[in-house]
């Protein structure tokens, strides 16, 4: 099989598993965008993609990230960064990202703003939120408590839209309870904010159960592009 029909089928399975998801939570699927995740595939894979009408890619490693977006330039595609971000590579990220999901502290704000400014472009801006206990080691994430000072520097930032709220599920945790946590967190930060309503959860193994609570975009890898290659 043809790499572009491999990648047409796990686009087409994906697609109809969202459908059958908001089927099933009453939701219009036009609600729920796909992030396909192409962090470790190939530029070649992401032109497969915008050719078989994806519009939005996500890249969680910088230099990775920074090279393939290069390379796809001329496509029509968003760029979302999902990955760990160190304050030092935060105005770099912004300088090809449209969209920055895992900002998870007040200390990105600066560099983030830097590289949106200098592009003289408006950069996307989720808060990632810890669905983790707070003592977990390697917890990814905003404390809840922590959202809205976090808000607050985004919004004082003129180059940075910020657009909502992403989470991962714990490991060992059934991602339902976790997702549900997530939509009365979602709850709370939109009372506040009233605009900033996406909604980024759900991978290849859990979009049935981040749809179910109210994601507005799914990121899934390894269930269209197939198993990643092992870390080098
Ligand atoms: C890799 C990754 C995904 C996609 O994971 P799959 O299980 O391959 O769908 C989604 N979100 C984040 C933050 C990731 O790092």
């Amino acid at each position: 099989m043809s790499r572009e029909q491999e990648i047409a089928d796990g686009l087409e399975r994906v697609r109809s598993r969202i459908a059958a998801a908001c089927a099933d939570a009453g939701r219009d699927p036009e609600e729920v965008g796909l992030v396909v995740v192409t962090k470790f595939f190939p530029a070649s894979d992401v032109k497969i993609l915008a050719d078989l009408g994806v519009t939005d890619v996500g890249e969680n490693r910088h230099q990775e990230a920074q090279a393939k977006a290069a390379e796809c330039a001329e496509l029509p595609l968003r760029w979302h960064f999902i990955g760990g971000l160190q304050s030092n590579k935060a105005a770099a990220v912004a300088s090809y990202s449209d969209v920055v999901e895992s900002v998870d502290r007040v200390k990105l704000v600066t560099g983030l703003q830097r590289g949106a400014h200098e592009r003289g472009h408006e950069v996307d801006v989720l808060l990632q939120v810890s669905l983790d206990p707070p003592d977990r080691e390697g917890r990814a994430g905003a404390d809840p408590a922590q959202l809205s000072d976090l808000a607050a520097a985004v919004e004082e930032a003129g180059a940075l839209r910020l657009r909502g709220l992403m989470a991962v599920a714990p490991l060992g945790e059934d991602p339902a309870a976790a997702f549900e946590r997530l939509a009365e967190i979602r709850a709370g930060f939109r009372a506040d904010h009233p605009d900033a309503d996406v909604l980024s959860a759900g991978m290849s193994g859990d979009l049935e159960q981040a749809i179910a609570a109210g994601a507005t975009h799914v990121r899934v890898g390894s269930a269209v592009l197939g198993e990643r290659p092992p870390i080098q």
